[in-house]
């Protein structure tokens, strides 16, 4: 290991070493390439590459692969369920080595490991197309109809409470949206920024800039956020929980039925587990191994994310619905909802919305016989639920700062596996891929002709206006044009690697929510007010600190050039502040110059929450407080982030809702209703 660090570590040899390795793998024939690249393979995870009989055939996916005319290793990746090749072939020094002919070592990821929580679906039945005959188009709804619960939002919490209370009552699910499926920027982590970079009307991700100038993202899509995450998967803490009053057996039972259909354990490769030994280097102990608990120290944690890198969202929680007694209605903008005046209160009996042609439509609610059950329902997330009751009590976002880590050696793609949850406030994680900004190689382009299309700069690109180097307020669009254009000249050698990033808890600070018009499909105004509260600043610096150490462990080690090149890389690659990664700050000791790195360089970490929170707009069992047959039930509820990271608590959340509304509703009649 020693003797490897210090190989690395001398000096700067990537370019060189690329051109070397290209003239090398070109020259040799593909029988030696393959004898010789085994052989080079070495560490200790190297394994004996077996070259059977039909080894060079035209099976899809053997161990030993040939390169055929017009593949990418993405393309490879996608289609042998294999996200580690780059690791696993170290003769193949970054994704554009890839030629016909080459040959490499592929590991098809097996079927789901079975985890502490999570089933154990196999691969295979994961391509299955999900039948939803209950989903449809707006412009076919009727001008009216009704339902028992009228659902406002297809995403994280409103697919589970849809699909639980269809179980005893008639439902309606009304999405903005269309349906996940088929959308390849949703459905594989390789094309996880892709999506966020996506600015088109038809894109799932609906792109904002807060007041404070952090470029933003909000779902737009049935399944919601769990269709634009990193997948990562954790539960709230048991103080946590507490803290809501909730009743924690019903709690654990809603995860567990989450996590039975949507949540894996994830194959971690090099990197990530790098990071894992590093923070524990670091001081951010004990060890947790896996756990979907949210625990101090050092974990890995769950994933919606198969190990092939397919995607799973809270949009195939509706597989659990009665399919006759539910209804989803995509692309059906809510507009408003409809009140009626009693003596004392307000009293919500349905909804307008709009389908994409303009038609207006009317959905009401059908109470019992008595006036009771029936309610209309907000799901629609942070900005949209705030935004239809046109009254907010206060949202909130996690401050996000990264450390982009440039690694001497090639590095798979992982989105966030690993965490480090730390005793003073600060969550580390990080995401890794030798993708991060190069352009990728697109065949059907320009005739099949070999062209680089420049979409795509992969995470933290300028396309979502991850600037790490601009001060907020200067990411403007002509900036982050300026950047791509840098980005496009540079050698993609200076992508490799990954971002460690802090996650601040809480946050103390918070802002709010302006209508900007009346147009539901427009972004309302929003300021979150980062680092306003003098803590969220102290935690960020001391996660920085922390970061600082991970990135000096020995662990590490294997991931890093050592200083003087790494100053050397960015001075040559980057030279401009447009770059859209962050250089360490120079000065450990020094506190306040860490506090304005953390002021500068914040992002988001899209855990935006709030605005209807519990006790300000609704009461605790998420009614708006003064009106009747309206609850808001998802992440505009929350007063903090749960956990380090808050989808799987809020999909528990649609869940737990559904099971205690219909409770509520079948006490009456002494019906008893199942966990
Ligand atoms: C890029 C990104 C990365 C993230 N990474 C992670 C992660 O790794 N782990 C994690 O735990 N969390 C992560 N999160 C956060 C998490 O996904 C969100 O907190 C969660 O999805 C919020 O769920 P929600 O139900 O409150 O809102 P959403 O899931 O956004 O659902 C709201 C739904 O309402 C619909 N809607 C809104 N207005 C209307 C209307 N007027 N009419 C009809 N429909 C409407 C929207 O289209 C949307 O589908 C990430 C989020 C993003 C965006």
């Amino acid at each position: 290991m020693a003797r490897q660090r210090h190989h690395v570590k001398s000096g700067m040899p990537w370019l060189a070493a690329a051109a070397d390795a290209a003239s090398w793998c070109l020259a040799l024939s593909v029988v030696t390439l393959l004898l010789v690249c085994s052989v080079g393979a070495g560490g200790a995870e190297q394994q004996r590459v077996v070259v059977r009989g039909a080894a060079l055939s035209a099976r899809p996916c053997e161990e030993i692969y040939v390169v055929a005319e017009g593949e990418t290793l993405h393309s490879i990746s996608d289609k042998c369920g294999d996200p580690f090749i780059l690791e696993q072939n170290p003769h193949v020094h970054d994704p554009d080595d890839v030629f016909p002919g080459l040959v490499i070592k592929i590991t098809p990821s097996k079927p789901r490991v079975p985890s502490s929580r999570g089933n154990a679906e196999g691969g295979g039945q994961q391509q299955q197309r999900y039948n939803f005959r209950f989903v449809r188009h707006a412009r076919d709804a009727p001008p009216v109809s009704y339902y028992n619960y009228i659902i406002v939002g297809g995403g994280t919490a409103g697919c589970p409470l849809a699909a639980t209370l269809s179980e005893q009552s008639r439902v309606l699910l009304l999405e903005r949206g269309g349906l996940p499926y088929g959308n390849r920027n949703v459905s594989s982590s390789y094309h996880f920024a892709d999506a966020l970079a996506d600015t088109s009307p038809s894109s799932p991700a609906q792109r904002f800039v807060s007041e404070d100038g952090v470029v933003n993202a909000r779902a737009r899509v049935l399944g919601g956020g769990s269709c634009l995450n990193a997948g990562f998967y954790t539960r709230a803490s048991g103080g946590y929980v507490r803290a809501a009053g909730w009743d924690e057996r019903l709690v654990n039972a809603s995860y567990r039925w989450v996590e039975r259909e949507v949540v894996f354990r994830p194959g971690v490769p090099r990197w990530q587990r790098a990071l894992r030994d590093g923070l524990l280097e670091a001081g951010v102990t004990p060890d947790n191994g896996f756990t979907l608990d949210h625990l101090p120290g050092t974990k890995i944690g769950g994933t919606i994310f198969e190990r092939r890198g397919r995607r799973h969202t809270a949009a195939d929680l509706l597989r659990k619905a009665h399919p006759r007694r539910l209804t989803v209605f995509l692309h059906a903008t809510v507009s408003r909802v409809l009140f009626r005046r009693r003596t004392r209160s307000k009293v919500a009996y349905g909804v307008v919305f709009t389908d994409p042609s303009g038609a207006q439509h009317r959905a009401y609610v059908r109470r019992n016989r008595g006036g009771g059950g029936g309610e209309v329902i907000l799901a629609a997330g942070t900005l949209g639920s705030p935004q239809l009751l046109m009254l907010s009590g206060g949202v909130a976002d996690n401050p996000m700062n990264s450390v982009f880590v440039p690694s001497p050696v090639p590095v798979a793609l992982s989105l966030v596996q690993v965490v480090g949850v730390t005793r003073f406030g600060s969550f580390i994680k990080g995401v890794s891929g030798s993708q991060f900004g190069i352009p990728i190689h697109d065949h059907s382009f320009g005739g099949g002709g070999r062209h680089r299309h420049h979409a795509s700069f992969g995470m933290f690109s300028p396309m979502t206006g991850q600037l790490g180097t601009l001060p907020p307020k200067q990411r403007t669009p002509e900036a982050m044009r300026r950047a791509a254009e840098v980005m496009r000249r540079l050698d993609r050698r200076a992508f490799r690697g990954g971002f460690i990033l802090e996650k601040t808890l809480g946050p103390m600070s918070t802002g709010h929510v302006e209508l900007r018009s009346t147009d539901p499909a427009a972004n309302p105004a929003v300021t979150f007010n980062y680092f306003r509260d003098p803590r969220d600043v102290e935690r960020c610096a001391r996660g920085i600190q922390a970061i600082q150490r991970v990135v000096a462990s020995r662990s590490f080690a294997r991931f890093t050039y050592n200083r003087t090149s790494t100053a050397t890389i960015f001075r040559r690659a980057a030279g401009t502040p447009f770059f859209p990664v962050n250089l360490m700050p120079r000065h450990p000791g020094d506190t306040r110059s860490l506090q304005q790195y953390c002021r500068d360089t914040v992002m988001t970490i899209w855990h935006y929450h709030g605005g209807c929170h519990v006790g300000g707009v609704v009461d605790k069992d998420y009614r708006v407080i003064g009106v009747r047959g309206l609850r808001v039930i998802n992440s505009s509820t929350f007063n903090y982030s749960p956990g380090t990271n808050p989808q799987a608590t809020v999909m528990m959340l649609g869940r737990y809702m559904g099971l205690r509304i219909l409770k509520e509703r079948w006490a009456s009649k002494g019906k008893d209703v199942k966990h």
